[in-house]
């Protein structure tokens, strides 16, 4: 079992919900907190010290993330030990965390939000013109990012001396419940517009998912405009025109890179903050990471935490203490106190250290700024149960073929060769449909200037194609490939749902 690291600094307010002597005090609802590594500790004290002084009523309980528990042994950055907390707690108040690089470990981000079911993950990025140097000074986008699902199951293997291959898994309950959950987000603040973001014009399958149940969802939101935008153009977009969108929603890698696009247009990736909701447990953190290279210097912006900090109180149903400091810290700004990362020389700019930059906001609680509006990001509640539309009739699946991976590596690399070699092992009542190499066909048709590596799909489907195939047909196929020395290194079996293919073609079929 891992020793609990023990927090390195122990928050000093609050504890109403435990003082015998004030019994009418509302209970201060236990939040964990943990500093996290490099600027972390520099941000969360600069945070807690405006909480405090705004009046947070939050029952704080350190626990210890990151390399401090690595070290002790945990793979996941997570103390066994602290787990009781984050259970306890239902909120966790974090900062960013170094993810040691090899060696297996897993990020603590990863683990959390797949331990609590943390599907949603907000990102508001506002432009904060003109006392943030931006040049897009009506850029206020909201981007939801699905933020479990796609690449980051971190399912990857290596299959052959050349390939190594990632999975991209999308279930169709996860696009429903991240689309929804933007959707309701767009309606809650008065949005205008929800925009989709994927690849389907590539990923079918999956991102055709994806915007298959964003099309679906959005007839329930009339009063909503929506759209769909290749990512890559959308992207591009976004960097050039981001005042053209409203809410974003996408799958999770796009709507990682793409939020850390959006904070820095908005004038530094230190203002964004962003906050992972589930139904039973929320973490509200700095979009940034821990950025070692000015750690323990006081140059760090704690902004993007202590907007994170101010999600959470919304979400604790402390608006008003949001409120004070949303309104302090925009007053600071446009009094021209900014750290390092913003400071662009101006008129009328100060720049400050992380420290000086808290005692700033705090010494402006109870004003207000004069021309930056309040609106804040905000969270919408994730319902308790998951709310999918009723479940469609269960399709027909019929196994109608397979895909057989093979490592074969022989001199010139021939498609028609290994066409010939597989046509010795074949099975009555199977034959060799096509073959591709990193997804294109190669055969039949062979292009003789495609490169090809030494990973291989045959596909194999029935002589008559209408029949449905029995299991065992299949165990046959790869009984007879590994006679022929052609051993697989990985199968897809192929299924039609309703008639309708279950899988892709190759590129070029
Ligand atoms: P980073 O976000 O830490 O730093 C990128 C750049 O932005 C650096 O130049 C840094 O100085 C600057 N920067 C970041 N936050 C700032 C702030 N608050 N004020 C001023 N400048 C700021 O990204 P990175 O260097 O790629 O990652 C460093 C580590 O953080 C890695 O181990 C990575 O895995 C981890 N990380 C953690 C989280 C998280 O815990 N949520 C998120 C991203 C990265």
């Amino acid at each position: 079992m891992l020793d609990q690291p023990g927090p390195r600094s122990t928050p000093t307010f609050d504890s109403s919900s435990t003082s015998a002597t004030a019994p009418t005090l509302p209970v201060a609802p236990i939040v964990a907190l943990a500093e996290g590594d490099g600027i972390g500790p520099e941000i969360v004290a600069a945070t807690l010290r405006v909480l405090e002084a705004a009046g947070a009523r939050l029952d704080l309980r350190p626990i210890c993330l990151g390399e401090r528990a690595y070290r002790a042994g945990s793979d996941n950055g997570v103390p066994s030990s602290g787990w009781a907390t984050l259970r306890e707690a239902a909120v966790l108040l974090k900062g960013p965390i170094t993810t040691p690089q090899g060696g297996g470990y897993k990020s603590v981000n990863v683990t959390l939000r797949k331990k609590f079911g943390l599907f949603a993950n907000l990102r508001p990025c506002v432009a904060y013109h003109p006392f943030v140097p931006t040049r897009f000074p009506a850029l206020d986008v909201v981007v939801v990012r699905e933020n479990e699902e796609d690449t980051y199951g971190g399912i990857e293997h290596r299959q052959t001396a050349e390939v190594h291959q990632c999975l991209k898994l999308m279930t169709r309950p996860g696009c429903e419940r991240i689309v929804r959950y933007a959707f309701e987000y767009a309606r809650a603040h008065g949005r205008k517009r929800v925009t989709c973001l994927t690849k389907d014009n590539i990923m079918k399958l999956t991102d055709g998912l994806f915007r298959q149940v964003f099309e679906q969802v959005a007839s329930e939101y009339p009063e909503l405009q929506i759209s769909h935008e290749i990512v890559d153009i959308g992207t591009a977009r976004l960097a050039t025109r981001p005042e053209r969108y409203d809410v974003l929603v996408l799958p999770n890698l796009y709507g990682d890179i793409v939020s850390d696009v959006l904070a820095e247009l908005a004038g530094s990736v230190g203002l964004a903050a962003s906050a992972n909701l589930g139904e039973r447990f929320a973490m509200f953190e700095a979009i940034h990471g821990s950025a070692p290279d000015i750690a323990g210097r006081d140059l760090a912006n704690p902004s993007g935490l202590l907007l994170a900090a101010v999600m959470m109180l919304d979400h604790l149903d402390q608006a008003d203490v949001a409120t004070r400091i949303t309104e302090a810290w925009l007053r600071t700004l446009e009094d021209g106190v900014v750290t390092a990362d913003i400071f662009a020389s101006q008129a009328g700019q100060r720049q400050v250290g992380t420290r000086e930059f808290a005692r700033a906001v705090i010494s402006r609680l109870g004003e207000q700024p004069k021309t930056l509006t309040t609106r804040r990001g905000g969270v919408v509640e994730v319902p308790r149960t998951h709310e999918h539309s009723p479940a469609p009739v269960k399709p027909i699946k019929r196994l109608v073929g397979i895909d057989v991976f093979l490592d074969w590596d022989q001199a010139g690399r021939v498609p028609e060769q290994l066409a010939a070699q597989l046509d010795l092992a074949k099975v009555p009542g199977l034959e060799l449909e096509m073959i591709s190499n990193r997804g294109t066909t190669v055969w039949p048709g062979v292009r003789p200037e495609t490169w090809c590596s030494d990973h291989w799909r045959c596909r194999f489907r029935p002589t008559e194609r209408s029949r449905e195939l029995a299991p065992r047909e299949l165990i046959d196929l790869l009984d007879a490939l590994v006679g022929f020395d052609l051993p697989p290194i990985k199968t897809e079996n192929l299924y039609t749902f309703d008639g309708r293919p279950g899988f892709s073609l190759g590129q070029g079929q």
